[in-house]
């Protein structure tokens, strides 16, 4: 047989490398601003067309390259940053692999500027699919400058596979937020279709953070610092009040590059443990610094994770530095995240009159007299010691007892057929009154006809908000409630951009907006079914929701928008309802066009019929 091995050719392999290193216009983001810092630069800009689909460009005033190293850079493993292997354990730069240039020339078109200090005429260089169109010297400034344009021409698949703009841009700021927190010194500016979306002038960490992270972050900002053998550790945490329900602002910097560590993460968490909230997270900016031939930052491509070798003592150590800067700065929990929600009044029956429950007390009560039975017809029931004799008696006077306050023993009757409540969806109810009890502030169990209904209250919430929503901002009948003080939020100019998508779907619930100013955004009015003090909660939940994408479909924004705030404004386990609260709950559920789900597909309500209670008792 003849010989089938042969060598790829260098384009081909290229392109197979490019998989690795360019997924998407933020890894290309990437790599372009690291070869910028490794090139000394102190202002670097970042200019994106349509999320980086058209046009990446970032121009550096670094120590450029020679006519020479301008074509070498393009070649796969050229690279002027390690020469032996040992180097590899000694990294101070951010790339080492010699790789990203030449992937990206693979499956982009490629225009590079580049000039040395000491020479008078830089280099022009253009590249397309790894195919050199023109080398030739041209006038420019010390530094480089280079153009990736058309991600992917030539890998069609991969170019239909990008995400909406909204979802590429948000990771291309992400990477942008990640290089610029390590460089705080570094001048960055950032521009995406013609408009200025960062602009950050050298300075320190915290004014890095609050250029990033918008004015009022800094009143947030713990510091944290510690310097021992292994490690050094600086930067700042978020104090807890502020920390964020659903997300964080979470960065590890090791040796100035951005790194994930779920592990370092947990030492975070850790620390702030008591502090927090349900499920909220801690927010921090940490920054280690170790000695480069403690840690290999080559197990992963894209190289945010990195191992230590010594992971245990880092994390004893980070644990306890955050504890005592948070106890230093004198961080108690402001917010009293343990109150007992028992005592929280259900937003949704805030304004309902509230009964003052009768208690009839038998002052002539004597347990250890032998007493009568009570007379049909008692106004209430009291207790009185089970006579051994005649007991079933006792429960006589309960027949006329209405149920009202919902802590008296009822009992369907017979004669009551239940036609008063939804017999559409299938599920009467006894009793016009029909008696609805809380199990540990967290299920609704009632009586149906045929045996009972057991209800999450929480789910059940969920799913009739969301229908009444969905309708609203569909039918954009709902009504607002004017603010007497408009209410002011500050959320970063990516949050904004986010939420000023949603606008008018949150105009259709009831919200009216004011101004929408850098990093605030005004509020006039809000849906009647909310208090001023949720809309936060509300808009947190939502911008988490959305997962740095808004969907492009106007009915998917819609389902979205519906279901975050759903889950936002309902009822919480935990909370305790009261008797009208519960009958309202129930009613709600079964008017539902689809009262079994949540709006996540979860169940809502289970039913036991009498069949099975009567098998359970067998
Ligand atoms: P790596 O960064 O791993 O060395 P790259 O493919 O990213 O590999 O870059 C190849 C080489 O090109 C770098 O080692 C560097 O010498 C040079 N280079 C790339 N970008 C720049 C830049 N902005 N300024 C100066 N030199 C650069
Ligand atoms: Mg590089």
């Amino acid at each position: 047989m003849a010989d089938i091995i042969k060598l790829l050719p260098d384009h081909v392999a290229n392109q197979i490398a490019a998989g690795e290193v360019v997924q998407r216009p933020a890894s290309v983001v990437k790599e372009l601003l690291e070869n910028a810092i490794d090139a000394g630069a102190t202002s670097i800009k970042l200019i994106v067309k349509d999320a980086g689909k058209t046009l990446i460009q970032i121009i550096d005033n670094g120590k450029g390259m020679s006519e020479t190293d301008a074509r070498m850079s393009f070649e796969r493993h050229a690279t002027s940053k390690i020469t032996s292997a040992a180097d590899l354990f000694n990294l101070n730069t951010k790339g080492f692999r010699g790789e990203a240039l030449a992937s990206i020339a693979a499956v982009a078109h490629v225009d590079l500027k580049t000039r040395v200090q000491d020479q008078e005429v830089g280099t022009h260089i253009e590249i397309e699919g790894s195919r050199i169109i023109t080398q030739e010297p041209c006038a420019t400034l010390t530094g480089t400058s280079l153009a990736v344009k058309n991600l992917f021409f030539n890998i069609p698949a991969r170019r239909n596979f990008l995400k909406s703009n909204n979802v590429e841009l948000r990771h291309i700021i992400d990477e942008f937020h990640r290089v610029a927190l390590a460089h705080p010194q570094i001048q960055f500016a950032m521009f995406h279709n013609e408009g200025e979306v960062f602009q950050l002038p050298s300075g320190n960490l915290k004014q890095r953070i609050v250029g990033i992270f918008g004015g009022k972050t800094k009143e947030k900002l713990v510091p944290v610092t510690e310097e021992t053998d292994i490690v050094t550790i600086q930067g700042f945490v978020v104090k807890p009040e502020f920390s964020k329900k659903t997300r964080g602002d979470q960065f590890f910097f090791v040796n100035d590059r951005f790194i994930k560590n779920p592990y370092l993460n947990h030492a975070v968490s850790a620390a702030f443990e008591g502090l927090l909230p349900d499920r909220a997270r801690a927010s921090y900016f940490l920054y280690l610094t170790v000695d480069p031939s403690t840690i290999d930052i080559n197990i992963h491509p894209t190289k945010t994770e990195i191992k230590f070798d010594d992971e245990h003592s880092l994390y004893a150590i980070l644990r306890s530095t955050i504890k005592h800067s948070l106890g230093q700065f004198n961080i108690a929990p402001v917010l009293d995240f343990d109150r007992d929600a028992n005592l929280d009044t259900p937003y949704s029956y805030k304004d309902k009159y509230a009964h003052t429950p009768k208690v009839e007390v038998d002052r002539n009560f004597n347990p250890f007299e032998n007493v009568p039975p009570p007379k049909k017809g008692a106004s209430m029931p009291t207790y009185t010691k089970p006579p051994v004799e005649g007991w079933e008696h006792m429960y006589e006077g309960l027949k006329t007892v209405p149920s009202e306050g919902g802590s008296n023993v009822t009992y369907e009757s017979e004669e009551v057929t239940g036609d008063l409540f939804q017999k559409e969806a299938g599920y009467a109810f006894a009793k016009a009154e029909s008696s609805t009890y809380q199990l540990n502030n967290k299920y609704i169990i009632s009586t149906i006809k045929s045996g009972m209904v057991i209800i999450d209250q929480h789910r059940a919430h969920q799913r009739i908000l969301y229908e009444e929503l969905l309708r609203n901002i569909t039918v954009k009948e709902s009504v607002s409630q004017q603010l007497l003080f408009p209410l002011v939020l500050n959320y970063t100019s990516s949050e904004l951009g986010l939420l000023v998508q949603l606008k008018e779907g949150l105009e259709n619930t009831g919200f009216v907006f004011g101004k929408v100013a850098n990093e605030t955004l005004e509020i006039t009015g809000i849906p009647t079914s909310l208090s001023e003090s949720e809309v936060p909660i509300v808009m947190e939940q939502l911008l988490s929701d959305l997962e740095n994408e808004v969907p492009d479909t106007g009915f998917s924004q819609t389902d979205t928008l519906a279901k975050s705030m759903a889950k936002s404004m309902a009822v919480k386990a935990g909370e305790t309802l009261d008797g009208v609260s519960r009958e309202h709950l129930v009613n709600s559920l079964f008017a539902c066009k689809e009262p079994s789900v949540s709006p996540d597909n979860r169940t809502t309500f289970i039913t036991m019929n009498a069949e099975e209670l009567d098998r359970k008792f067998k």
